[in-house]
């Protein structure tokens, strides 16, 4: 059959199979949580109702026909505080797993036990009364206290009806009471069993939607940086763009100014470098840039900056240097550029650049628009006298 229905069912079926495997861990690790503070209390109750039927049998009169109801009731309250106990320090004892096949047994073995003992006293109870009041409240307590998931708790809740079923013969003997309470029971497993499947989707869904709203913000963030990198630093090269690099020359020249040390800044912009977008394109031409970015960074030391202009233009503030040692670098990069040949899909690309060198010695005020107009000045003096050398 190929009904849209049906198809719509399978990938229902198939989204909600992948979300229950996704949040399994989280939901068992909220189970065993519960397990800790809740196994206490119902311990609790259990002994309370335990110590008071052990009283009641011990005071009971020879021939009370009560006292095997008193004495079941108190074996079983006892059986049942016991058992919990184990299973609480079970869950103690899983507390630091995060991923617990055994914390997903326990948590079965500890809704079946609850389920069991309540047949128990349910059919103890028909001793002297028809109510089946604890395994209605087992099976909607087990429903609220721990997360399900459904197939499991479908198994659960069939075995425990089956339990229940046959159990309540053995104790029951007026055929209508009978049959009245293990209709009775079907509701109480129904209403368990549809309670567990709703608070299970509900912890899906939740679980879910704090995934989608943590990857959400974790995207969000990596935006924001991805951002403030963008604003600060040049896209092609990496290196500080216009702004970034101005900001932070003007506290590298107010720092130089107090400390009394000199401050020079190269200016260089590559020679011919239209021809190079011109006769092997503008990709080729980027390629160039990228490897003058690397190469005048590589060359500087990490404490000078390094900034693109726009264009072919680039720049590099020396702290705590002199005119003349700031032109031996200049000359360095300059020899180190006309050397390199830029790879670019097999061709090599020769390229030199034409540098403007100016300074702030040691105790001038100087500001960096008076700085960058003296480099830009020599550097068109360096065009001017034949490009490839530093002005
Ligand atoms: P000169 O020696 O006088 O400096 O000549 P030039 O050709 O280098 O100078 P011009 O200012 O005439 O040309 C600069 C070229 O740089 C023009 C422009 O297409 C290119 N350019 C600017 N930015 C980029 C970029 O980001 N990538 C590429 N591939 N080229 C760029
Ligand atoms: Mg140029
Ligand atoms: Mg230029």
């Amino acid at each position: 059959m190929n009904s849209p229905y049906l198809h719509d069912l399978r990938l229902l079926l198939q989204r909600w199979r992948i979300e229950h495997t996704q949040v399994a861990d989280e939901a068992s690790a909220a189970n065993l949580r519960r397990m800790r503070w809740l196994g206490p209390v119902v311990v609790g109750i259990n002994a309370l109702h335990a110590l008071v039927f052990l009283v009641l049998t011990l005071q009971a009169a020879p021939g009370d026909p009560h006292t095997r109801w008193k004495l079941g009731l108190f074996l079983i309250h006892t059986g049942m505080g016991l058992a919990l106990l184990l299973c609480t320090w079970g869950a103690y004892r899983l507390r630091h797993q995060q991923r617990s096949l055994s914390g997903r047994w326990l948590e079965l073995v500890s809704a079946a036990t609850i389920l069991g003992f309540a047949i128990a006293i349910v059919c103890v109870d028909q001793w002297i009364t028809p109510s089946i009041t604890p395994f209605l409240m087992a099976s909607l307590g087990v429903s609220l206290a721990l997360y399900l998931r459904p197939l499991p708790a479908t198994c659960l809740y069939v075995a425990a009806y089956l339990g229940y079923y046959v159990a309540l013969g053995w104790t029951q003997a007026d055929p209508e009471v009978l049959l009245s309470n293990r209709m009775n029971g079907i509701t109480a497993c129904i209403m368990g069993w549809a309670l567990s499947a709703l608070l299970w989707r509900k912890h899906v869904t939740i679980a879910m939607q704090r995934r989608q709203l943590e990857k959400a913000h974790s995207d969000l963030q990596d935006k924001q940086r991805e951002l403030e990198r963008l604003t600060r630093q040049d896209g092609l090269t990496g290196l500080f763009n216009r702004n970034t690099f101005v900001e932070l020359s003007r506290s590298e020249l107010l720092r130089a100014q107090r400390q009394g040390s000199a401050t020079t800044i190269l200016l260089l912009d590559l020679d011919h470098f239209k021809r190079v977008n011109d006769t092997w394109g503008h990709p080729a031409g980027d390629a160039v840039l990228r490897q003058v970015a690397t190469l005048a960074a590589q060359t500087v030391r990490s404490t000078d900056l390094v900034g693109r202009l726009g264009g072919e233009e680039f720049i590099v503030l020396l702290p705590h240097t002199s005119e003349e040692a700031g032109r031996k670098i200049a000359e360095k990069l300059r020899q180190r550029l006309e050397a390199t040949r830029v790879v670019w899909e097999g061709i090599h690309i020769p390229v030199t650049a034409s540098f403007g060198v100016a300074s702030a010695p040691a105790a001038a005020k100087r500001d960096f628009d008076s700085l960058y107009t003296d480099a830009d000045k020599a550097l068109y003096l360096a065009k001017q006298r034949g490009r490839n050398r530093v002005v």
